[in-house]
């Protein structure tokens, strides 16, 4: 995939960096900015992989400085609860302050607080739309990005995304899952193009430099989302989060913190809870994130329906449990695949199917 690292006009002004890189063919293209741009707007040369010199307007949504400019390391909290005197807000407090002492800028993104638009819709989009006739949010939304196009709050929250190098999602259980203020969070802020593109994704995702982690309480019990407890194995619904969010935007993703049922258990377990939380935090960057499947084992093509290669499947057949959650190729699941890191046991580890 060609690349290109030439700025064709300097802008002396703005002692910038840009940096072209070709996604897809023809015009379809991704931006990138490095350097101490702001929101503003400006206009250059890009070359197209015509080799085509087009003029493009484009609003940066980078304030990250540069890495070697960049000496403190940036955590994002992206929190969704009502209530200041919730347990999660105790959790965030947590996190927020242990992330502190250890030198880090801490950003929060307090959804329900700043009123965070749940809903994917047309306002997302600054001007005209390419396709008013058939409105498609990923397609209309990646061009509005590269077009430096989307809304105030969208960006806002991408450049949070670009500062961090390592997000944490703080939440209660909602349906086995996020509330909705944070899915929309998800659903808005990880446009096409900023947060991955049909060649960046999973293990070669645009974010693969980056970790990022769940940290959620519930009201039901550790029992409760056992493989044999009423509502099933949490490793199962963790997946679409973990694996089909994070991990496909390319996040190391760490093992999740689950607080179990804080409103059901006496002051004093609640109380160990947040205090394992601060413990786990001063060691959280050095640990080994969890396993997922990387994409070198698919054929990723539409003739091999981007399913295993037939030698991998072969080398599998002998295998005990599935590959991960998700590709379980109808075996039992690999055991806390979704909660726990898998051991560095070069022994028992299958080399394939790590990050
Ligand atoms: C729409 C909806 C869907 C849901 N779906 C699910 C689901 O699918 N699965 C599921 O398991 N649950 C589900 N729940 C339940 C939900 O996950 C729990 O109610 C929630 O996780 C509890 O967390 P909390 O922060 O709100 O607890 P809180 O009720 O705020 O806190 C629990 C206790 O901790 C105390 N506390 C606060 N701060 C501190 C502190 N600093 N130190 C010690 N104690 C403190 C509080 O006073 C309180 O007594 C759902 C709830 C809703 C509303």
């Amino acid at each position: 995939m060609p690349s290109y690292n030439s700025l064709s006009r300097p802008m002396a002004t703005l002692q910038q960096m840009f940096f072209l890189r070709q996604a897809t063919a023809g015009l379809d293209y991704q931006l990138g900015l490095q350097g101490t741009l702001k929101n503003r707007t400006v206009t250059t040369e890009v070359r197209t992989g015509n080799n085509q010199v087009k003029a493009v307007e484009c609003k940066a949504t980078l304030a990250a400085l540069s890495g070697s400019q960049k000496t403190q390391k940036t955590a994002l909290i992206v929190y969704a609860h009502q209530s200041p005197g919730s347990f999660n807000a105790a959790v965030r407090d947590v996190a927020m302050q242990e992330l502190k002492t250890q030198g880090y800028k801490v950003l929060v993104s307090d959804l329900y607080a700043m009123n965070f638009r749940a809903n994917a819709m047309q306002h997302d989009i600054i001007g005209d739309v390419k396709n008013p006739e058939l409105f498609q949010y990923g397609e209309e939304t990646m061009h509005a990005w590269m077009e430096g196009r989307l809304s105030d709050d969208i960006v806002a929250e991408q450049r949070k995304v670009e500062e961090a190098e390592l997000i944490i999602f703080q939440f209660p259980l909602y349906w086995f899952s996020v509330p909705a203020i944070m899915k929309g969070w998800m659903d808005r802020v990880l446009t096409q193009g900023f947060a991955f593109s049909l060649e960046k994704m999973y293990n070669n995702g645009i974010f693969k430099d980056k970790k990022a982690m769940l940290s959620f309480t519930t009201g039901a019990t550790q029992t409760m989302f056992q493989p044999d407890g009423l509502n099933g194995d949490i490793n199962i619904s963790l997946w679409p989060l973990q694996n089909g969010t994070l991990h496909f935007c390319g996040f190391q993703v760490l093992a999740p913190q689950i607080f179990w049922s804080p409103a059901h258990c006496p002051a004093a377990v609640r109380t160990a809870m947040l205090d394992g939380w601060r413990a786990r935090l001063k060691g959280l960057l050095a640990e080994k994130p969890l396993t997922f499947a990387p994409c070198e084992l698919f054929d990723l093509s539409f003739q091999g329906g981007f399913t295993l290669w037939p030698k991998v499947r072969e080398e599998q057949e002998s295998q005990l449990y599935g590959i991960t959650t998700g590709h379980h190729l109808g075996k039992p699941l690999p055991p806390d695949n979704q909660i726990k890191a898998q051991p560095t046991d070069e022994s028992s580890a299958k080399p394939d199917c790590r990050n």
